[in-house]
């Protein structure tokens, strides 16, 4: 199933577009994957201005292609983040940040990501890890630089709460890579740049392939250079509402957190950036949210 992106004018400064491929009207989650932004590449002048803003139950996991960005949160981090290394935040009961790029890199290339945090996970006390030393190997003459989880015996050390992987692929043009595949993970892949055939099945630049589970190779052929995001995990079995930057399990959920963050509730901290002021959580719509 291709999943196309839709294009979605994000709350920054500069009223930048992303392409957005999940949640989609027809696919909620990849594993626990539960958010796929696509943004760029694009000037820097056109960069990534978010001002402050608040999640819950989940965690953000950043990537860059191209550029530079600085986070900063309510936990007291100030991190720069460089193509190759990742920034996974974990929202846990609270916490709130900015993202902020950096001049001197021309272009701003960026997928960021969110995995919802199962159950058990989902009120933890917030935390933020940034890692640069993460597994790259070659596979069939292509790049894997692995950022989230295990893949093929290497693991990314970085901190997760359910089975799953994420790496970025570098094929140049006119090759083939076989990707070996976990039987009990659904993955996706994302197209950031080119297009190329995966599994027999053509995929655009910026469109989504899913594959559900039992399979057991990612077969990806190239005519052009290609970069793809590979997501995967197994099933994310529980319901959950997500709304705005918030995972809950219910409207009481959402609605609590909404009241809290627009209060500026104790619960999301709150800290100092060069960006200033907050984004404040929209209107709730009139009908309840759903778990789904
Ligand atoms: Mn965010």
């Amino acid at each position: 199933m291709i999943i196309e992106p839709r294009f979605v004018k994000v709350t920054t400064r500069t009223g930048v577009e992303v392409r957005r491929n999940i949640p989609h009207a027809k696919l909620k989650t990849i594993g626990a994957w539960c958010f796929v932004d696509h943004f760029g590449p694009t000037d820097q002048t056109d960069g990534m201005v978010v001002a402050k803003h608040p999640h819950t139950g989940l965690q953000t996991v950043t990537w860059l292609l191209e550029g530079q960005a600085e986070h900063r949160d309510s936990i007291g981090t100030i991190q720069q983040i460089l193509p190759g290394q990742v920034n996974i935040m974990t929202a846990g009961q609270g916490i709130s940040h900015s993202e902020l790029s950096q001049s001197g890199p021309k272009r701003l290339h960026a997928v960021q990501l969110w995995v919802a945090l199962p159950e058990a996970h989902r009120n933890t006390n917030p935390a933020f890890e940034h890692r640069a030393d993460l597994p790259e190997f070659d596979l069939n003459g292509s790049k894997i630089k692995l950022f989230a989880g295990d893949f093929d015996g290497f693991s990314s050390q970085t901190t997760v709460f359910s089975p799953i992987v994420g790496l970025e692929l570098d094929m140049p043009a006119a090759s083939t890579v076989s990707l070996p595949l976990r039987r009990d993970f659904e993955y996706g892949i994302l197209l950031a740049k080119g297009s190329a055939t995966v599994n027999g099945v053509l995929v655009n630049e910026n469109e989504l392939l899913y594959i559900e589970v039992g399979h057991e190779q990612l077969e990806i052929v190239s005519t052009e250079p290609v970069i793809a995001i590979v997501i995967g995990g197994t099933p994310f079995e529980e319901k959950i509402v997500m709304w705005w930057n918030f995972i809950g399990r219910s409207q009481k959920d959402i609605t609590e957190a909404r009241e809290q963050w627009n209060a500026r509730d104790s619960r999301f901290g709150d800290f100092e950036d060069q960006i200033g002021g907050w984004i404040p959580a929209p209107e709730l719509p009139h009908v309840t949210l759903q778990p789904r």
